[in-house]
């Protein structure tokens, strides 16, 4: 047997995948990645391919960020690990803060804490809004409100918080005091086809839960700027906004998950930007080391901080943290990538190529008969496949439309992803208009395929 093929039936064999069934791999040909140059990949069988995942919304940079890979070695040169527990530190921890909150100044963030990924950083998010209310005497506060699509990881919190019952079911009962209320969705609502109608409406049902909640003993409503793995949904312009405000109102801290929308990918540093409103805590990762080694963060602000920071009680020590919290290799390449965001103007770059991406691909709306909503920002764009255009009826879960798209397109040489009924696409951000305009030809064939 040929290497690859022993690669192959191992992988098939011993590897457990997120999100697959353990036998998935023994019925389908996985897609093997065995290297990365720019924005593009190679599988183990040489078969060359555009990367329209970037990873998995994370590698930002590409896989050829030769400053990002520099700094990995000389850290593991330096020093490959070591904690950040109580009143231990090393340099690349504390560069990596004081870096992350001068970017963050105008956003009102005054420390950072570190972690090893999303799930992470969101877990890290909830249980400090618990202890800011605790610390202040809301001692009821104790529930979190979220919006239904939403995804926050798979931890028992991020998971609790979760809007899909997909990966909350096998693992319930969840986090008591968790409640989910309806996401503004042009395409898919019973409200209005108006989006600052459905801003103000789906604000309201917002206010609504805090209030029959009690917003005494509501700690947090946390949601995603764009909802990403839930099918790509952009809010209305006046939601965030609005959201903010109600939150203010009733003394409900609001936590922005920007796992997927931070560093850029929406043509803005931050997702919060592009609605111009600030958070009281910020949950960070993927593009944060554009993927190259695992990393979390949860940006606090001045308002969250202040509080720990004033505390005369004894009970704001964080009992919460992780081994590899701001692992030193991790930092480096942290502090690589921050700063080829910024030499680069890697948001610049996603906003001007991502407009491109979504006018183009919006044609498929009116080309194509299986294609119901194209929806996105920046360079995050969904394309919801439906059985019948006319209704928005939609795709039945056992369609094999959506994998057939997928396999057409990687077949002319494109990676993407099928998420339910949605094709998602997340390139790196440093993608150029040439490649941006190849990955829509490709795509366009490939709907045409199968048409
Ligand atoms: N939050 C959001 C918005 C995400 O999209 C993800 C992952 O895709 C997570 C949290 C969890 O991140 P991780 O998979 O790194 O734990």
């Amino acid at each position: 047997m040929s290497t690859i093929e022993q690669l192959k039936q191992d992988n098939a064999e011993f590897q457990w995948h997120p999100m697959a069934h353990p036998a998935a791999m023994k019925k389908s040909k996985p897609d093997i990645v065995a290297r990365g140059e720019g924005c593009w990949i190679w599988d183990v069988d040489g078969h060359k391919l555009l990367d329209g995942v970037g990873g998995l919304w994370a590698s930002n940079l590409g896989h050829s960020a030769t400053a990002v890979r520099d700094a990995i070695v000389a850290q593991l040169d330096e020093l490959p690990f070591y904690n950040t527990f109580r009143g231990t530190s090393h340099p690349r921890a504390i560069e990596l803060s004081a870096q992350l909150v001068k970017m963050m100044e105008p956003d009102g963030v005054a420390s950072v804490m570190f972690s090893s990924g999303g799930s992470d950083a969101v877990e890290t998010a909830l249980k400090l809004a618990r202890q800011y209310h605790k610390l202040r005497g809301e001692k009821d506060r104790f529930k979190f409100i979220s919006l239904r699509q939403g995804y926050h990881g798979v931890h028992f919190g991020g998971m609790s918080v979760n809007g899909n019952t997909n990966f909350r079911r096998a693992y319930e009962p969840l986090l008591p005091g968790c409640f989910h209320i309806d996401t503004p969705w042009l395409y898919r609502n019973p409200y209005t086809n108006d989006p600052l109608e459905l801003g103000e409406i789906c604000a309201e049902l917002l206010e609504r839960e805090i209030v029959f909640q009690g917003p005494d003993t509501v700690a947090a409503f946390i949601a995603e700027p764009v909802q990403g793995a839930g099918g790509v949904i952009v809010p209305p312009a006046n939601y965030w906004p609005l959201v903010r405000k109600i939150c203010d109102k009733h003394g409900v801290l609001l936590i922005a998950d920007e796992v997927v929308t931070g560093f850029g990918r929406t043509g803005h540093l931050f997702g919060t930007r592009l609605w111009g409103v600030t958070a009281d805590l910020w949950c960070l990762a993927k593009g944060i080391s554009s993927g190259y080694v695992p990393l979390g963060a949860t940006a606090i602000s001045a308002k969250v901080a202040q509080v720990f920071n004033d505390d005369k009680s004894g009970q704001a020590a964080v009992g919460h943290g992780y081994t590899y919290s701001a692992h030193p290799v991790a930092a480096a390449a942290a502090l690589a990538t921050l700063a080829q965001i910024q030499a680069l103007d890697v948001p610049g770059n996603a906003g001007r190529v991502g407009a491109v991406m979504q006018e183009r691909l919006r044609q498929l709306e009116k080309t194509c008969s299986f294609v119901g909503n194209v929806r996105g920002v920046g360079l995050m764009l969904g394309i919801e496949m439906v059985d019948d255009k006319a209704t928005r009826t939609p795709m039945p879960r056992s369609s094999d439309i959506p994998a057939r798209v997928a396999k057409e397109a990687y077949q002319r040489g494109l990676m993407v992803r099928i998420s339910g009924p949605n094709l998602i696409l997340s390139p790196p951000l440093v993608i150029s208009l040439d490649e941006v305009n190849h990955l829509c030809d490709v795509l366009e064939a490939s709907f045409a395929a199968v048409e």
